[in-house]
């Protein structure tokens, strides 16, 4: 059965590239009738932040990928969280003692610095590895009567990983295909440290393998970690989960990793929602709180590093459709730019297919703030009028605040252009052609201005552009019939009177 898995560390927000990952491993488990799994990756807890395991599950909510098993949602093989399984792990470790795979290391600090300064001093890079572990301080290169004294006094130890010497190790990525690495260049990674606490690479090998996992699917920045891996699945004897590396997702100027920072610098969140850190108060946008739907986020990182294939033009997927078009195989190998001008494309897209009762009761509370009353049925047709132009809800005041209030000032170029000599007395004969206007509907309005305006002989733009003006206060906006139809004979009259004074 097909079981992937997110494992987050809730070291901070998630941003975008984790919701992708997260995003991908819903798709590819729902299209193959698998499991989901959440697991908090919560070992480190020097680097653990508080509040950040409430927000990454937040994010799934709101993104709509529900994990089938994990915090909160129990299965078969939990608890999700690491820092409530951590005393299954020392087991782990110590069978990797047992048949040698692993070791005790007693090396300080210090002596460690020392080596790395040493190292450095002659240009070279130290590595804890198969070419200098004999000389160090370890179980492998002291008597069984040494270790067994270090560890009786309590000397701080940790457990590292005996890397194979001189193999050459093929392994499979489902995305990049094979992969052929020498074990000589791995260095001996520390698996388990002295305070009982296993290292990220443990916990993770031993929970995949215990939670049933089928598919790692993660993002590249773990393809370093994957001869590891591999190797402890040999070294347990465990069958080896197929791994698949997420392509990097890269600034939009498409040099160098998209990082957390820059959402700031450039203007566009980086964050599914809005963050604030506990520790400096500092808050962080998301897409969430500026208003984006979140099918125009999925939409937006499906396609980083995704498309259904060559020939394919289709843009728009609902998550259905995501699950039913997704595979590995089409999942790309090259880092995928993300553009915050195409998520803005599908966040349009996404809030004309929201019905204008949905949207108007959301523009009502806007309105609201302005103390601005107005009918449902009111605002639900302003909507019809604007919403084709509405990238997001806040947009709709811009686009329409014309119907609701007169307007205060009067765009200056406009004015200058549109207000002649002679446009006063225009608009007082307007103004008595609107109050003899029975039926105000927008349909007998254009007709007897339009009539008037043959009638008199005188220029289109020299009546409609003035009109416009006093209507709406610049050379903007749907229909002005409509506009004035709406806002009904006396608001028009007024802003008639207004304008001239
Ligand atoms: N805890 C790791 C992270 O924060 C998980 C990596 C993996 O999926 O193996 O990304």
């Amino acid at each position: 059965k097909v079981r992937v898995r997110f494992a987050p560390s809730p070291t901070g927000p998630l941003h975008i590239g984790g919701v992708r990952t997260a995003l991908f491993n819903y798709l590819f488990a729902k299209k193959n009738e698998g499991d989901f799994i959440v697991r908090i990756e919560d070992t480190d807890q020097t680097r653990y932040v508080k509040g950040a395991e409430d927000y990454i599950v937040e994010t799934l909510n709101w993104c709509n990928i529900p994990f089938d098993e994990g915090p909160g949602k129990p299965g078969d093989v939990g608890p999700y969280r690491q820092s409530e399984r951590k005393d299954l792990y020392a087991k782990y470790a110590d069978k990797l003692l047992e048949s040698g795979n692993a070791y005790y290391a007693f090396d300080t600090a210090e002596e460690l610095t020392t080596h790395r300064k040493n190292h450095e001093a002659k240009g070279k890079t130290f590595i804890y590895n198969w070419h200098n572990r004999l000389k160090l301080s370890n179980s492998l290169a002291l008597s069984k009567e040494e270790v067994q004294k270090k560890l009786a006094d309590k000397e701080p130890y940790v457990i590292r990983f005996k890397s194979p010497e001189n193999e050459a190790l093929k392994m499979y990525d489902e995305i990049r295909g094979e992969i052929d690495i020498d074990t000589n260049i791995l260095d001996d990674k520390v698996l388990f440290k002295s305070d009982g606490m296993p290292t990220y690479h443990l916990a993770n090998i031993v929970d995949d393998h215990l939670m049933k996992i089928s598919h790692v699917i993660r993002g590249e920045e773990w393809l370093p970690s994957m001869p590891l891996h591999v190797l402890l699945y040999k070294a347990f004897g465990w069958e080896t989960p197929k791994f698949a590396h997420l392509p990097l997702i890269l600034k939009p100027t498409g040099k160098g990793k998209l990082s957390k920072r820059d959402g700031d610098k450039m203007g566009f969140p980086v964050f599914p929602l809005e963050w604030k850190d506990p520790n400096s108060g500092d808050i962080a946008s998301g897409y969430r709180e500026e208003g984006y739907l979140p099918e125009a986020v999925m939409n937006m990182l499906a396609f980083l590093g995704w498309n259904e294939g060559e020939g394919s033009e289709k843009e728009i997927y609902s998550l259905d459709e995501l699950i039913e078009a997704f595979s590995l195989e089409h999942v790309s190998k090259g880092g995928a730019k993300f553009d915050p001008e195409k998520t803005k494309w599908f966040q349009h897209h996404y809030l004309q297919t929201r019905s204008d009762f949905e949207l108007a009761s959301q523009y009502q509370l806007i309105l609201k703030e302005k103390g601005i009353e107005a009918s449902s049925h009111y605002v639900e047709e302003v909507i019809k009028t604007i919403k084709e132009r509405a990238t997001f809800v806040n947009d709709f005041w811009e686009l329409s605040s014309f119907y609701f209030v007169k307007p205060t000032t009067f765009d200056e170029k406009a004015a200058k252009k549109a207000w002649k000599e002679g446009t006063s007395e225009i608009m007082e004969n307007i103004k008595v052609l609107l109050e003899g206007t029975e039926d105000f509907s927008q349909e007998t309005l254009q007709e007897n201005i339009k009539k008037w305006i043959t009638d008199q002989e005188i220029g289109f733009g020299k009546v409609m552009q003035p009109l416009r003006l006093t209507m709406v206060g610049e050379m903007k906006g749907p229909d002005l019939f409509h506009i004035i139809s709406s806002i009904g004979k006396k608001e028009a009259i007024k802003r008639i009177d207004f304008a001239i004074e």
